[in-house]
Order: structure tokens, then C-alpha cells, then sequence
């Protein structure tokens, strides 16, 4: 087989990677071809320096790396003899560390005494002695280089235990560089190299940036590597608004307001609309009118009411001969923006379908279908699904919710397959108006800053793990009174994990509402599969669970007014818009809402500084400005942000890159005066 384009190979073609678990990475990760793959950047990096043995005792449960020679190999057999524990003793010029095995005895088989390896691992101490448990384990030569930088993908632990772990994907990732680099219609250079201060040495190749990004030596290659790719991804973002700017697009401005958002806006709408709302909405109308695409932003904090703007912009398209696609960057939500469209638009008769990626394939052929013949008006999905190759009959208006990164390119595919719709993004992420008109200059913007009347602040509290008691009755009183509660756990896994267990927790809360009836509390994981998340989420929706016992899953978007109560559990090992985000959940009803914080009593100062702020901050910009000063600047390990398949530029944190790139935009734009016209 032959491809013109080598990124858009399909990975099923890769050395390494067979059918079993590229099914996986499609499935699991969005990982199709090459080009997914290579860009499927690591979401933090463990960052471990060499030591010397005699140096450790001051890296108690830190990673240490350590070079040394195996001096012995004991096996102890214990007593039920099922067991063995395996024992090395490694030597260097400064001292002995032990390293244990529990299980995985053989690994040793191929290695003898007397060589020298490197030993990667977490220091533990035990009766006093250091030890490393289970650590990785390598024989080198006098000559190799040491890595001391380890990429970490966002793997979920269930994939991890499937195989697909860090090692795997990063080995996946050099076969296909590899493959990649050796092929001539590869990758293509950053094109705005050339026009870039010569004396900027911040930028390096895109050939040097993908591979550093993924295999990086240094933390000073890594940080140009991080820089290169964010002021490329950047750089198109703003070719790609300027560029708007000229396009006419005479057909497809809506020249009337019709019966259906007439009909609607008066006899169905169920409350009045804000000021903001309406405020926001007048102004979409306004560049509706115009014969020229809309590009605009509606940014509102969680809760401010955004969804109603769309269903209400999707009711122009419609009433004049559009379809419109709503995208939604998770599976639940996109579920749940069908539930609550449907629920919206019942009385007035329309086709809207739902697509994600647990729509079987038959089906997701005749909705392909459907949409080219004009029979379905509202496209609901998840952004991957909506982006890939479909053609619409007549696309108007094209949503994007929730859209914290840019994929620009990407997204360009729906926009050019079907002549350049309006454009809606929704966000709750905060911009400074001010910043926003440079970065975007024809981006327009819509901001709906109060929240809906009647909603009362949420009332943000803080509780120790031993007082739980007390939150139990909140919840309890709550329960009594109609309303239904989320409880959120960082994580699902079982084990070593220091964090609680979602599976563990969800017994606990069995037992202590023994008084509900079993149904009545839902469990909602990422885990599970898509029929069971959607019977879940629709069982909460309608409201026969009472508690929904879940993850982050609920993080963005969900929408259940009803909910009066979001309890965090071991809320310090979650970041600060994080936890916003997920306040966010409750108080979107007219009842008095809570987010209760619970921890422990020994967490780190970080963790409590976190709850604090949360107790005291209420407002989502003030949240995002002191989430950016906690996490501080070029924090490479792991707490930063950082996109699937995108590096995710902050607009504060990159102002300086951003400067960087709207003065290169403009160069190249003075250079290639006809890229604009050329390319629309
Ligand atoms: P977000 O901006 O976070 O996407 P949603 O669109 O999900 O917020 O709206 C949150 C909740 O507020 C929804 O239940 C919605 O029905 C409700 N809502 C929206 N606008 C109003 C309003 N003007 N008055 C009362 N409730 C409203
Ligand atoms: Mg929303």
C-alpha cells in the first residue's frame, strides 16, 4: 500500500504494535494513525537525577537512578513456599543499597553478578536499610548515555494493565519517528522558521522538537522542544483567524428569525434569559446577519448558561434551511447535550442525532447518510467523531463547546468539507478581554458574566477525614430534601495508591445510606463501558440515583440542576481549576448548593493552600489567575496542563510567546501577501 501521506498511515502498519492493542489505542486513546501517535505528547515527565548510594538517604520515597554493580543475588523462599522474595545487593565506589523483588523473580535470570547496570526506582526504606521495590533494571556499557528525563503519557491504569504503559508507547513512538523520518513526504519543517529573528535560539527544528518532546535529553531541550511546538500550533491558530477575516460567505448568512425560534424563544423556553444571555445572543444575531462567517467566542463561567445560547443559535440555522453540529470534547457530555437538546426542543419536531463512540458502525453510516441528505438538522457528538469526514448537506453553524485547546488544523477539516459554517465557541475559560483581542483581532466575543437569577453562591467548605460524620448528615438533610449528590474520588485504582478508592469508597457509601435502596446510588467511572455509562447517566439525569458516586468523568459541563452537593474526596491532590471545574457541578439549580472538601489532616502545604483558596474564591477568573501563580512558570513535572494531542498554550503564563507569534504572523503575512487569498 502506498500513502502520499505517510502521517495519515494507519498505526496498524507499525512495528510493534499488534492488532490487539492498536485496537486499544484506537479505542482508548484516539490514537489512528502516525501523525496521532507522534503527536499524542507526554502530559508531564519524571524528572530523576543520578546519585550516588551513599547520597540517598536524603531521597527517602523520591525516584532515584543509581549506577552500580550487582554483588549478589540471594532468594528467600517463604515459608508456604508460594512465595519467593529475590534480593540484589548493588554496589557503587560509595556504598550498597538492596534491591527487591517480590514477585517478578526471574527477571534476574539474565543478569549475573558483577555487571553494571542502572537501577531506576522509588526509594523506600525498610528496619532502616534502603531499598528499591521492583525497580527497572538495565546492564549498560561504559559508554551509554544515561537518561535521567522519562516521558508520562496519559495512560489510564486500566490500559496499564493491559500492556500500554509509558515504555510501550514511547518505544511505539520511536518506531514511527523513525519510519517517519526516513520517508521524504515526512514531516514538514516549521514554516515560519525562516522568518524568525535569526538571534532567537528559542526555537529548534520541528524534526529536533518532536523528538525531544518525546525523548528529551535535557530540560533545557525539552523547554525549546515545548516552545517550538506551542508557537507552531499557535502561529496557525492566528493564520487561520486573520484569514477568516476575508472570507464572504454570501449564502450563508441567515436572513430572518423564523418560527421555530419564535416559537420556542415565547412558549417554550423555560425561564427568562439574563441580561448577558440576551446580550450575547444580540450580538450573534448581528454577525449572523452579515454575509460573513462568524467567528465568535461565548465565554462564561461554569453554570453561567451557556448551553441555552447555542439551542437558541441552532434555531436561526434552522429557520433559515440550516444544519448545525454541536461538538463536545467528552462522550458524556456530548450524551448529555442530546438528553438536554432533546429535552429543549421536544414540542418543536426536529431531527437531531447523537454521535460518539460507542454508535455502532451501521448506525454511524446511516447518520452519515442522513446528514448528506439534509434529513438530520442537529448533529450532536464528540469533536474527534464530528471533525472526521463528514459532509453535511448544508452545514450553517458549527459549535464547539468547552474548547480549551486549539486544533486548529484539525478542525479546519469541517470547515472546508463543508464551506465554512458559522462558528460558535463556547468556553469557560477565562480571558482577559483585553489579551483576547490581541491573540484573536477578528475572534469577536461574548461574555456572560452573571449567573442566571435565583442562584445563590455556592457554599464552598472544608472537612477533615474524621468529621465525616457531620458531612454525611449534610448530605443526608439534603437527600431528605429532593435533591441528589455527586461524590468524586481522584482515582479507581486499587493497590499501592495512597488515594482513595473509588470501588472501596462506593461500598462505604453503600453502607452508610443503607437506607436508600441500592439503585438509588449510581456509579459513574471511565472504566466502564458506554452502555453503562449512558444507563447511569441517564438514571441520575432522570433522577432515580440519588448519589452518583464517580471521577473527574463529571468534570466538564455535566448539568443536572437538581444537584445541590459535590463531595470531593481527598480534595488536596487535585488542582485548583480542577476543583473549580468541578464546583462548577452544583449550583445550577435555584436550591442552595455545597462543594465539601475533604482530606486528610496530613496532607502538604500545596494541598491546603488549594482547599483554601476554594473556600474563599468563588469567581472562576480569579480562580484561573491563582492557579497560574501556584503552579508558577516552566513547572515541567507533571502538574502542568497539557493537551491530548495538543500542548495547551495558557494565556497568561504565554504572553511572551504569543507577542512572539503574532509579530511572526504578521511577517509571514507581509511576505506571502496572497497566502490569505490563496488559501480561502
Ligand atoms: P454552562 O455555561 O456551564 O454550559 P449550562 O448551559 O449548562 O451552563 O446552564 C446551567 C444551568 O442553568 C442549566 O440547567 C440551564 O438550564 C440553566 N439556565 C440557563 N440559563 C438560565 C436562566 N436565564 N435562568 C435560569 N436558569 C438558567
Ligand atoms: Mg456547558
Amino acid at each position: 500500500m502506498s500513502y502520499n501521506n505517510i502521517l495519515q498511515k494507519s498505526l496498524k502498519y507499525l512495528k510493534g504494535l499488534n492488532s490487539k492493542k492498536n485496537f486499544l489505542l484506537k479505542k482508548e486513546l484516539n490514537l489512528y494513525t502516525y501523525e496521532d501517535l507522534i503527536l499524542f505528547y507526554p502530559k508531564g515527565y519524571l524528572i530523576v537525577s543520578l546519585k550516588r548510594i551513599s547520597e540517598l538517604s536524603n531521597y527517602n520515597n523520591s525516584f532515584v537512578q543509581i549506577i552500580g554493580k550487582i554483588i549478589k543475588i540471594k532468594e528467600i523462599i517463604k515459608k508456604n513456599k508460594k512465595e519467593k522474595i529475590l534480593i540484589a545487593l548493588l554496589k557503587d565506589n560509595t556504598g550498597y543499597i538492596e534491591l527487591v523483588w517480590f514477585k517478578k523473580i526471574n527477571i534476574l535470570k539474565s543478569f549475573k553478578k558483577n555487571i553494571i547496570v542502572t537501577v531506576l526506582g522509588r526509594l523506600t526504606k525498610f528496619q532502616d536499610k534502603n531499598q528499591i521495590i521492583h525497580p527497572k533494571i538495565k546492564k549498560i556499557n561504559s559508554k551509554d548515555k544515561i537518561n535521567s528525563i522519562y516521558p508520562i503519557y496519559k495512560i489510564s491504569e486500566n490500559l496499564k494493565k493491559k500492556g500500554i504503559k509509558n515504555n510501550f508507547i514511547n518505544k511505539l513512538v520511536y518506531n514511527a519517528i523513525k519510519e517517519l523520518f526516513n520517508n521524504k513526504n515526512g514531516l514538514k519543517e516549521f514554516i515560519f522558521k525562516n522568518i524568525v529573528n535569526e538571534k532567537n535560539n528559542k526555537l529548534i527544528s520541528k524534526k529536533e522538537a518532536i523528538i525531544q518532546i518525546h525523548f528529551p535529553k535535557s530540560i533545557d531541550k525539552l523547554q525549546k522542544a515545548k516552545y517550538s511546538l506551542k508557537f507552531e500550533e499557535f502561529f496557525w491558530l492566528r493564520l487561520f483567524f486573520l484569514r477568516k477575516k476575508n472570507i464572504i460567505v454570501y449564502k450563508k448568512n441567515f436572513l430572518k428569525i423564523g418560527n421555530n425560534f419564535k416559537s420556542f424563544y415565547k412558549n417554550y423556553l423555560p425561564f427568562n434569559l439574563t441580561v448577558d444571555q440576551k446580550n450575547a445572543l444580540k450580538e450573534i444575531w448581528s454577525d449572523l446577519k452579515k454575509p460573513i462567517q462568524m467567528n465568535r467566542l461565548l465565554q462564561g463561567d461554569v453554570g453561567s448558561g451557556k448551553t441555552i445560547i447555542a439551542i437558541l443559535t441552532i434555531l436561526l440555522a434552522l429557520d433559515n434551511g440550516f444544519q448545525s453540529c454541536l461538538m463536545a470534547p467528552t462522550e458524556v457530555l456530548a450524551i448529555q447535550h442530546y438528553n438536554y437538546i432533546n429535552k429543549m426542543l421536544s414540542k418543536i419536531g426536529i431531527n437531531i442525532a447523537l454521535l460518539t463512540g460507542s454508535t455502532s458502525s451501521s448506525n454511524r453510516k446511516k447518520i452519515h447518510q442522513m446528514i448528506l441528505d439534509g434529513k438530520i438538522s442537529i448533529l450532536i457528538g464528540t469533536h474527534t467523531l464530528i471533525q472526521k469526514n463528514i459532509i453535511f448537506k448544508n452545514l450553517g453553524l458549527a459549535i464547539i463547546d468547552e474548547q480549551q485547546r486549539f486544533g486548529v488544523e484539525q478542525r479546519e477539516a469541517i470547515y472546508k468539507n463543508n464551506k465554512f459554517p458559522h462558528i460558535l465557541i463556547m468556553t469557560a475559560t477565562p480571558i482577559p478581554r483585553t489579551l483576547a483581542k490581541v491573540i484573536h483581532q477578528n475572534l469577536n466575543i461574548s461574555i456572560i458574566k452573571k449567573l442566571p437569577i435565583g442562584r445563590k453562591p455556592i457554599k464552598t467548605l472544608h472537612f477533615w477525614n474524621e468529621n465525616k460524620e457531620k458531612v454525611f448528615k449534610i448530605i443526608n438533610d439534603q437527600i431528605t430534601k429532593g435533591r441528589q449528590i455527586y461524590i468524586v474520588y481522584p482515582t479507581i485504582n486499587k493497590g499501592k495508591n495512597q488515594y482513595k478508592n473509588l470501588l472501596i469508597g462506593y461500598q462505604e457509601i453503600i453502607k452508610k445510606f443503607h437506607h436508600l435502596n441500592k439503585n438509588q446510588i449510581g456509579i459513574l467511572h471511565g472504566k466502564m463501558n458506554p452502555k453503562e455509562k449512558k444507563l447511569q447517566i441517564n438514571n441520575f439525569f432522570q433522577g432515580k440515583t440519588k448519589i452518583m458516586v464517580t471521577t473527574t468523568i463529571i468534570e466538564v459541563g455535566i448539568d443536572i440542576p437538581n444537584v445541590s452537593v459535590i463531595l470531593i474526596e481527598n480534595a488536596n491532590v487535585f488542582g485548583l481549576s480542577q476543583l473549580h471545574q468541578l464546583r462548577g457541578r452544583v449550583g445550577r439549580g435555584i436550591h442552595q448548593s455545597y462543594c465539601i472538601l475533604l482530606s486528610e489532616k496530613k496532607i502538604n502545604s500545596d494541598g491546603y493552600i488549594r482547599i483554601n483558596k476554594m473556600c474563599r474564591i468563588n469567581d472562576g477568573l480569579e480562580i484561573a489567575k491563582e492557579d497560574l501563580k501556584l503552579r508558577g512558570g516552566g513547572n515541567l513535572t507533571g502538574t502542568q496542563q497539557s493537551g491530548k494531542n495538543y500542548l495547551f498554550i495558557n494565556f497568561f503564563k504565554d504572553y511572551n510567546l504569543i507577542k512572539e507569534v503574532i509579530y511572526t504572523t504578521n511577517k509571514f503575512l507581509e511576505k506571502n501577501s496572497n497566502y490569505t487569498k490563496l488559501q480561502s
